[in-house]
């Protein structure tokens, strides 16, 4: 394997190599942690990396700003802005907590400090099957899905293949319950603005890529809105260097203690971010310290999931992490021992 690097100037020149038919099959690197985990693996084996790195402002902790629209205000920041700026951010934790707690404890600190915003969306599924070369399965012009009847602990619970891959972002539903918009330019230096909720598509759609920008676009910047009272809770096996099990995003709108309205979705638990308004609908008008009716909402949740031989347990464990990001969002700890929530 041998490859060409090359800095673009701008984000536009980034995405005219992209598009530049001279090359095979030119890649985008930005913090490199996914691009450089395929190159190991053999996974691709492009002819020209295009190093988006270098474009990063030059802000200390990130260019992460709030700005006042019309609609309200809205925290916006640079793709390349990495998963430790994101979590430390002061503007995020006070105006979109759910965005910088969905990242704080995801991988470890090294990779925290190098991968992007826009990497974290756009990297590639954890299915182990995708991640082993000898594996020609269907999201790799294969004609089988492995994990049907293979190793499935790890895959989805909801969306009814062809392909079982759990979304491999945090990043992604904590967009969605944001008003999340993702920008971004192509090779004719169009900008252009895709709301997080577009940005993936079901296998169904196209097995063999999970987002919906075309192959010349370069994200620039990301912006959500403000939603003081979110929170995002991750099960996982163990706290660090690890991938969550499953985990929930929530929003929510209240008057005191009672909830006006919600939003919530779930990860790792579908091939793309999983919308629950079941559970939205059942929240509205519940009182956030009535734990049973929290419970009774939540258990919506996996009334449509259909577990995989060995991945039943995930659908234990969904409507705990929602209620846990719930409590989060309303400003408690995740979970309190003494108040019978396990
Ligand atoms: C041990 C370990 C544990 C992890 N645990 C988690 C976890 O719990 N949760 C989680 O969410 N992630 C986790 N990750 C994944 C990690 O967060 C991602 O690999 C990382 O965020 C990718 O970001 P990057 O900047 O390095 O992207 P890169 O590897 O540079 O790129 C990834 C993809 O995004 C594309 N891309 C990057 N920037 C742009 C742009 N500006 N415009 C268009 N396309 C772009 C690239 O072309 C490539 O396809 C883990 C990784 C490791 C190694
Ligand atoms: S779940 Fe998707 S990526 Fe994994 S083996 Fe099946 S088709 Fe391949």
């Amino acid at each position: 394997m041998s490859f060409a690097i090359a800095r673009p100037t701008s984000h536009e020149h980034a995405a005219r190599l992209l598009a530049d038919g001279s090359y095979r099959l030119p890649v985008l690197k930005a913090g490199g942690m996914d691009v450089v985990d395929h190159l190991k693996e053999n996974l691709i084996d492009p002819d020209l990396l295009v190093d988006v790195q270098p474009l990063r402002p030059d802000e200390p902790g990130g260019a992460i700003h709030h700005i006042e629209t019309e609609n309200g205000g809205r925290v916006v920041f640079d793709a390349s802005t990495t998963m430790t700026e994101l979590a430390e951010s002061e503007v995020v934790r006070e105006h979109c907590p759910v965005v910088g707690q969905s990242v704080a404890d995801a991988a470890t600190p090294q990779v925290r400090n190098v991968a992007t915003a826009a990497g974290n969306l756009l990297q590639r599924p954890r299915c182990w099957y995708y991640r082993r070369k000898q594996f020609d399965c269907l999201k790799k012009g294969g004609s089988t899905c492995y994990a049907v009847e293979g190793e499935n602990r790890y895959h989805a619970i909801f969306g009814d293949g062809p392909c079982y891959i759990v979304h491999p972002s945090n990043l992604a539903p904590a967009l969605n319950v944001s008003d999340g918009v993702v920008h971004w330019v192509n090779r004719d230096g169009e900008s252009h603005r895709t709301p997080s909720r577009d940005l993936f598509h079901s296998p169904r759609e196209d097995v063999e890529s999970e987002h919906t920008l075309p192959n010349d676009a370069v994200i620039t910047r990301i912006e959500v809105a403000d939603r003081p009272a979110s929170g995002f809770y991750a099960v996982k096996e163990k706290q660090s260097f690890d991938w969550p099990l499953v985990f929930a995003c929530v929003q929510l709108d209240l008057d005191g203690d009672r909830i006006e309205s919600a939003d919530v979705w779930a990860g790792a638990v579908a091939p793309v971010p999983w919308p629950l308004p079941d559970v939205a609908e059942a929240l509205r008008g519940v009182r956030i310290t009535d734990a049973g009716a929290v419970r009774e909402a939540c258990a919506n949740a996996i009334r449509d999931a259909r577990p995989m031989r060995d991945n039943g347990y995930k659908v234990k464990l969904l409507p705990v992490a929602i209620r846990r990001a719930i409590r989060r969002a309303s400003g408690r700890p995740a979970h309190d021992l003494f108040d019978g929530e396990e």
